[in-house]
């Protein structure tokens, strides 16, 4: 195939085409917001593909949320009559995830291995803090969770973290208790699965080998946010020539925006692309500089703002667009009132003929969400928050996954304990210590230890195990929506539900989870018999066998997102399939995923994704920048990001605003504008109220509130004060669910150091 005929190439400009038709060596794309780097990744993979240089199951591509992997496989299959299932597209942790599937005997882990999301983790560590008394005020939960998840992010296990002090030699006991804890339970955290994946690869050298010899092209959207075990898991699957290990021949393409690095606090580093470039001698380094998305009054502010940045790997962005509307800056008295005028722009939107799903609001912190939904609420404008309490993420939700949970596997103690008692079956906190207690002693798992607990405590929770296994054993052969039925009726969780005066919604909830298990199972295929094999343009499968493409034959080709059990063949259940997805999931409400809803997300869950009206909201001192993040120049370059990322998702309109008073958590701040609208081109800017000194503000410096201006850090800060993607939050920001603890206030500078040189 000529590539100037091909319809794939011919959309794009010049460079655009040149990264998509780089030879099959390393290459780095380097290019601003919307400058078409996810399209030219999605359009390599097409494009290697179709001029048949690979086939499906050679392709490894790495993105940042699972919706955007959703977005890639079903572009392109629009664009090839191939099935992409052979493919291993998905964020990091799924594709973990599918690799300890079919590895789980390399990884000493069950087959039916459970995935803890952050709660789970966290509800698991303070069980153990109790189990062995740990003062939790010296030595709170969540540092715990920061801590562990920080050690696993740099490869570490508890024997590899260097003691200091006595304080970490205590922390480091407890990670190795943790890790003794979850391993005896059969459940793994989200750092556990990269780490654990990692170690399979790196300890195993025949899988390796197979793994480096399969995917001969590696794909990594969004690469500057990547942290230390992420790339070290990428060098697995390629080894750099540097490392004296044999060259396997693959190649690595990785885009990134050091701009757009967002996510330091969990470990990101973007000196990975400069470690990149030099490890793996990457000869092909691609800049895009022509922006597609925004009018030039949009990309202005962005450039201008970026460019308060020091260190900066240098690039720069034009548009053909055109001015465009006015960057519009609103200054409202209270909270409410920003809110209120909001709603108003955005009737005023819809009668433009823009649809809500093109109307955005971003904030910086999610308590921020609350007022802005009310509002909307009041006005009867639907909206779909992202990111906020995740469907799968709701109490009565997690109750039942809970049971589902433990019919797949007893010896889970996290689900166990919370339905042990849920709906209240009159079993006391006593009994269940004793419980406890009895399992600790005899090294087993709850549901082990039921037998030997005696007396009335010992008849209740007997008869709750004898239910479940019951119901176990009603359930074998049938269909997901089946089990799921029968879970709901069995555990009692909808009856308790319907006698709560507001549980209404709850129980709908509940009665949407058999529709997003039924929705699973035909969107995953689960059910289906028949899977079409990869075929090329004229319809000839391109499956080869493994010994022809030098594969191990021995090892799974695993061409199925849940791929088989590499020793048995068997494959995963579709309860376990359903169970893992409902663990991994990003937070798409799919039930409201058709509606035309106005879009509410944090800006740190915004990444990569366009709206063609932005909203940025809460544009004050201490809340964008961030009060946490805000003293240190390492911080302020990061909430500089930040706004850069916030701005640049922008098509044509973009609303900046901010309120002289609000309210969070019960408290009234007085906050000064922040100081990114003096790094605006004025220009560019239409103010819609003129701006007003601070102290004319109602209720003036003396008003009972509190200036937000000093620096709060770290752990001691009240919970109003904590940044959206803080797990002291029910309602997080976290795009992926990587679901890491909150960072310590001195993480974030040892991380970003080494940024400079490139
Ligand atoms: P971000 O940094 O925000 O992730 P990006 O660099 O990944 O942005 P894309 O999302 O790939 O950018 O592209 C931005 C927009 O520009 C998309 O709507 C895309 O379809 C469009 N676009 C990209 N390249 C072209 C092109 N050559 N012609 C027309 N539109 C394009
Ligand atoms: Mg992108």
């Amino acid at each position: 195939i000529v590539p100037s005929s091909s319809p794939l190439i011919a959309g794009l400009n010049a460079e655009q085409a040149s990264a998509v038709l780089l030879p099959a060596e390393h290459a780095l794309i380097l290019a601003g917001a919307g400058s078409g780097k996810t399209r030219v990744l999605t359009t390599r993979i097409a494009w290697l593909l179709q001029s048949g240089q690979v086939s499906p199951g050679g392709i490894l591509a790495v993105t940042f949320t699972n919706k955007a992997a959703r977005e890639m496989m079903t572009r392109l299959s629009a664009m090839l009559p191939i099935n992409v299932r052979g493919m291993w597209i998905g964020t990091f942790h799924g594709l973990c995830n599918r690799f300890l599937r079919a590895h789980h005997k390399l990884a000493s882990l069950p087959a039916t291995f459970q995935i803890l999301d952050t709660q789970d983790q966290l509800s698991a560590i303070k069980r153990l803090c109790k189990q062995f008394n740990v003062d939790d005020e010296r030595y709170p939960p969540k540092q715990l969770q920061y801590f562990i998840s920080g050690c696993k992010e740099d490869g570490q296990r508890p024997q590899d973290v260097v003691a200091r002090d006595e304080e970490t030699r205590k922390k480091i006991e407890l990670y190795a208790l943790y890790e003794e804890q979850c391993q005896r339970e059969g459940v793994v955290d989200f750092g556990e699965l990269m780490l654990r994946s990692y170690e399979v690869l790196r300890d195993n050298d025949p899988v390796r080998e197979h793994y480096q010899r399969r995917f001969r092209h590696i794909l990594i959207d969004e690469f500057q946010d990547t942290n230390r075990l992420q790339y070290a898991w990428i060098k697995m699957f390629s080894a750099p020539p540097l490392e004296g290990l044999s060259s396997s021949g693959n190649a690595v393409f990785a885009v990134g925006d050091d701009d757009q690095s967002i996510y330091a606090f969990r470990g990101a580093r973007v000196g990975n692309m400069a470690d990149f470039v030099r490890e793996f001698q990457v000869r092909h380094q691609i800049k895009l500089e022509q922006n597609y998305r925004s009018v030039s009054n949009i990309l202005d502010s962005a450039n201008q703002l970026i460019s308060h940045n020091t260190h900066r790997l240098g690039k720069n962005l034009r548009t053909d667009a055109g001015a465009g509307e006015p960057v519009r800056v609103y200054e409202a008295v209270s909270d409410f009132a920003e809110a209120q005028w909001m709603v108003d722009e955005m009737k005023q939107l819809a009668r433009e003929d823009v649809p809500r799903s093109e109307m955005a609001v971003l904030y910086r912190s999610n308590a921020q969400s609350r007022v802005v939904e009310t509002a909307l609420f009041n006005a009867g404008m639907p909206y779909r928050v992202y990111g906020g309490l995740r469907f799968f993420e709701r109490a009565e939700i997690k109750h039942a996954l809970a049971y589902l949970r433990l019919l797949e596997n007893p010896h889970d103690d996290t689900s166990f304990l919370r339905v042990v008692n849920f709906p209240p079956r009159g079993i006391g906190a006593r009994s269940i210590e004793q419980l406890q207690d009895v399992a600790r002693a005899s090294g087993c798992s709850l549901h082990d230890a039921v037998s030997a607990v005696t007396g009335r405590a010992g008849v209740a929770i007997g008869a709750f195990v004898a239910k479940l296994d019951v119901v176990r054993e009603q359930t074998e052969g049938s269909t997901l929506r089946e089990i799921i039925e029968l879970v709901l009726e069995h555990s009692g969780l909808i009856e308790h539900y319907r006698a709560e005066r507001e549980g209404q919604d709850r129980v709908e909830n509940l009665e949407e989870l058999v529709n997003a298990a039924e929705s699973f199972v035909s969107v995953e295929g689960f059910g289906r018999d028949a899977v079409a094999l990869p075929v090329d343009e004229l319809g000839k499968p391109l499956t080869q066998s493994p010994a022809s493409q030098g594969l191990d034959p021995n090892l799974p080709v695993l061409d199925e997102p849940l791929a088989p059990d590499a020793e048995t063949g068997e494959t995963l259940s579709p309860l376990a399939a359903f169970l893992t997805h409902a663990a991994l999931e990003s937070g798409d409400n799919q039930a409201q995923a058709g509606q035309d809803a106005v879009q509410l997300m944090t800006v740190h869950a915004a990444k990569g994704l366009e709206f063609d009206c932005v909203f940025i909201t809460g544009m004050e001192e201490g809340l964008f920048p961030h009060e946490n993040s805000m003293s240190d120049r390492e911080g302020l370059e990061e909430e500089r990001r930040l706004m850069y990322v916030a701005i640049t998702r922008a098509r044509k309109r973009l609303y900046l605003s901010h309120s002289q008073t609000r309210m969070l958590h019960g408290q009234t701040r007085y906050n000064l504008k922040s100081r990114f609208f003096d790094e605006l081109p004025e220009a560019c800017l239409k103010w819609l109220t003129p701006p007003q000194p601070a102290w004319a503000a109602p209720g003036g410096m003396g008003g009972g509130g509190q200036w937000q201006n000093g620096r709060r850090g770290g752990f001691g800060a009240p919970a109003a004060l904590q940044p959206a993607w803080s797990p002291g939050f029910k309602e997080r920001g976290d795009p992926k669910g990587l679901g890491q603890a909150e960072p310590e206030p001195d993480r974030g500078t040892e991380i970003r150091a080494g940024l400079t040189v490139f």
